[in-house]
């Protein structure tokens, strides 16, 4: 029962009253907590995937040839994540305009605004626009676009305006997101100062010495990430056992896994189950589709469903929805069916298979892959239905 954009009840049995929707399953709205609007209307992936750096350098020209054009990549991405039964975003944003169609497009989630630099000469004025962006914050509660900064990665920020950054979250009370620990290049430039990286940035003309963080940890930017009112540690393909308990000994902070995303770059294994198992926080991304051919999170739920059989239906579930509202400080707003919050629904239809055996394994049967989303609401609102 929903009244007023809210679920007002949940009640079992038949109700002449009600809509009948045929034979489906309704969810929570699924959260995807990473990703980059402004690459949505790539066709396909940017290549080559591998080295790392060589797809960065690849992104930068892809975006220096498109610059200013990015209104209608972000209209169109926010359109694809509704019409697939994803209402809750973390979205990485350059400029100003994501922040400003998350409400025209009925989308909600955290803009986290970007902050890059490596040379001390651009540092202020980065930190200008990401204080300008944070100040743009209302203070009504349940606002559908939530302000955050991130600092992009080791790589490309000064620990300087690394810290500096982390530091205004602090004093705004915003969260932050970085891509941490994500290639063994990025640790490789953290650990030896050298490697493909280096070779990048010079070759980009914006290497200075010693740019990171002085000991040339991960940890020790986990240690500054911890200050922050809440934290996404992006990808973290490379964290380290120690790590990985820090993680878990900080319930505030999270890492969002990406796999698909993840398999188009062909790191090792990622540790998402160890981490779960560790008391980590953990919740789904798509990233962007200059690595992902979609920004389907049921898609990355239905990936991990066929190479992660011996994972519970239930856990993947929870990390499509609850884990990914609470990652975005959301979870008293949505990511489950409970009185009060806000009505921000997918619908499933499910296939023969999957409605004979929905009542006695509800999960395994939701997750069948012959089922699909066709249909998405928004606080009580059909956005989009297929
Ligand atoms: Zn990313």
């Amino acid at each position: 029962m929903i009244e007023n954009g809210r679920i007002a009840r949940l009640d079992s049995g038949r109700n002449v009253d009600a809509d009948d929707l045929g034979n489906v399953a309704v969810i929570p709205g699924l959260a995807n907590a990473h990703t980059h609007l402004e690459f949505s209307d790539f066709a396909e992936p940017v290549t080559p995937a591998r080295p790392f750096p060589d797809w960065i350098r690849a992104v930068i020209a892809a975006r220096r040839d498109r610059a200013g054009t990015t209104q209608r990549a972000i209209d169109g991405g926010l359109r694809e994540c509704l019409g697939g039964g994803t209402t809750l975003l973390g979205e990485i944003a350059t400029d100003d305009v994501s922040a400003t169609r998350f409400g025209a497009a009925s989308s909600a989630g955290v803009v986290f605004r970007e902050v890059l630099g490596i040379g001390d000469d651009v540092a202020q004025d980065q930190l200008r626009i990401a204080r300008q962006h944070l100040s743009e914050q209302t203070n009504r509660h349940d606002v559908d676009a939530i302000r955050g900064l991130s600092p992009h990665a080791p790589y490309s920020v000064s620990a300087d305006l690394f810290q500096q950054c982390v530091q205004l979250a602090v004093t705004m009370n915003a969260p932050v997101a970085m891509h941490l620990a994500e290639t063994r290049e990025e640790l490789e430039l953290l650990r030896s100062g050298s490697g493909p990286f280096a070779e990048l940035l010079k070759s980009l003309g914006v290497w200075r010495d010693r740019f990171w963080m002085q000991d040339g940890t991960i940890q020790s930017y986990l240690d500054v990430l911890a200050r922050a009112p809440r934290a996404l540690i992006v990808h973290g393909n490379y964290l380290t056992t120690s790590e990985i308990d820090f993680l878990g000994r900080h319930p505030q902070m999270t890492v969002v896994f990406c796999p698909r995303t993840h398999r188009f770059f062909g790191h090792a294994a990622h540790p998402w189950r160890e981490m779960l198992k560790r008391g980590v926080s953990v919740a789904l991304g798509t990233d962007s589709r200059a690595s992902n051919p979609d920004l389907g999170l049921w898609a990355e739920v239905q990936y991990l469903r066929r190479n992660f059989s011996n994972v519970p239906a239930e856990t993947l579930l929870e990390l499509a929805t609850v884990r990914g509202a609470t990652a975005l400080g959301q979870a008293d707003e949505t990511g489950t069916l409970s009185p009060g919050k806000r009505a921000d629904l997918a619908v499933v239809v499910l296939c023969d298979d999957a409605r004979n055996s929905i009542s006695t394994q509800p999960a395994e049967a939701l997750l069948h892959p012959g089922n699909r989303i066709s249909a998405t609401m928004r606080r009580g609102r059909w956005t989009g239905r297929n």
